[in-house]
């Protein structure tokens, strides 16, 4: 069993009188700024001049350069995006950095495939919330308090656990608890959940699309009982709350009777499904996909805006958006209109 620290393993005592540097005031950074101040720790930010600086400013806080909110804190947070923190660090913190220093980073990606390499003289350590922005602040504010994975990369003063688990108290993290987990295990999970898990699932759900419209079925009734509806989030919900597998006793017996007794025609997936799961295990464990990622940055980018296009243009997507117009459903609901025919009449 994983180690789990919760609120009665940390004392902020191993970190009272120690400066809090937060770089980037974005998802997580405003989050995290707001929960640790509200924990009565003292906070600078240190923020490009953009938006966010003056988000943070309107919030409260001093804000200030990377460089100098580098040298100010003692415990210093990346929160910038992933992509650009080995250049930001190369610049602008790592020049700044002084023995004792702790830095914390939100995911283990850079430090696991090795595009950010700190100093021996610093603690090192990873709080990575299971948890967006918002969520982090929210649950910090209900007293609730989100999951984080947490781990030490390298411990320079011999207190980095300590100073570790009292930043994730302050943050509202060990109220729910603190898996403790390395870098490298913390960003190979997260890539392989977004390269392997949900690519699988994807593939799942289009060819359920594509089988049902063949069949003849409205696309606007198959996405609806698919996915927009809301009942497949709703499961998930209580997949988390009673189990994936104790969650489906909310079903109907029909329902149970015919997911159990047909679950045994797809065993032949798992072959080949565990097969390309392993590849990309492989292709990210190797570091061959970070490397990828990090050449030609550009291409890459062109890439996702090429996809995106393509995507938009596909029919799925119109159907999805009249659909949601039509139930008013999420950011659909504010420009639905009298107009839209309800039911929707499809083309011939
Ligand atoms: P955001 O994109 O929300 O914000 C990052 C901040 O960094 C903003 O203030 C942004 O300002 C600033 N920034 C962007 N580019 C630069 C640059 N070149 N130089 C200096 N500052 C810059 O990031 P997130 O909060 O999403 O992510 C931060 C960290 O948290 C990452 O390590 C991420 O993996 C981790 N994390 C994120 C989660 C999430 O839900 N988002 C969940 C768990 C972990 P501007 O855009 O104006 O340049």
């Amino acid at each position: 069993m994983a180690t789990i620290y919760h609120d009665e393993h940390a004392d902020l005592e191993a970190i009272r009188g120690q400066t809090i540097a937060i770089l980037g005031y974005g998802n997580q950074g405003s989050a995290q700024a707001q929960n640790l101040r509200d924990s009565g720790l003292p906070v600078v930010v240190g923020n490009i001049e953009d938006a966010y600086r003056q988000q943070a400013v309107s919030d409260g806080f001093e804000v200030i350069s990377i460089p100098e909110a580098t040298t100010r804190g003692d415990l210093v947070f990346l929160l910038i995006p992933d992509e650009v923190m080995p250049e930001v660090y190369a610049r602008d913190v790592a020049p700044h950095l002084a023995p004792g220093k702790l830095l914390c980073f939100a995911h283990g990606y850079n430090i696991a495939f090795g595009l950010i390499e700190p100093p021996q003289f610093v603690d090192v350590v990873m709080i990575a919330p299971r948890m967006i922005g918002a969520g982090v602040r929210q649950s910090y504010l209900s007293g609730e308090g989100f999951a984080s994975f947490v781990g030490v990369h390298q411990d320079a003063t011999g207190r980095a656990k300590q100073r570790m688990l009292a930043l994730a108290k302050a943050l509202g993290s060990t109220r729910a608890g603190c898996l403790e987990i390395s870098m490298k295990d913390e960003a190979t999970l997260d890539l392989f959940t977004e390269q392997a898990f949900g690519p699988a699932f994807g593939r799942v759900m289009m060819t359920a699309i594509d089988t049902l419209v063949e069949a003849g079925f409205p696309p606007e009734a198959v996405l609806m009982e698919l996915y927009l509806s809301g009942e497949l989030a709703y499961s998930f919900l209580k997949m988390r709350e009673l189990g994936a597998l104790r969650q489906h006793e909310l079903h109907s017996h029909t329902s149970q009777y015919g997911t159990i007794s047909r679950s045994l025609r797809y065993l032949d997936l798992d072959p080949i499904l565990k097969q390309k799961m392993r590849e990309s295990l492989d292709e990210i464990r190797s570091g061959a996909f970070a490397r990828e990622w990090s050449t030609n940055r550009e291409e890459k980018l062109e890439f996702i805006k090429r996809a995106r296009e393509i995507q938009a243009s596909l029919p799925m997507t119109r159907w999805e958006e009249e659909t949601r117009r039509a139930f008013r459903i999420g950011d659909a609901a504010k420009n639905a209109t009298s107009e839209i025919p309800s039911p929707i009449r499809r083309e011939p």
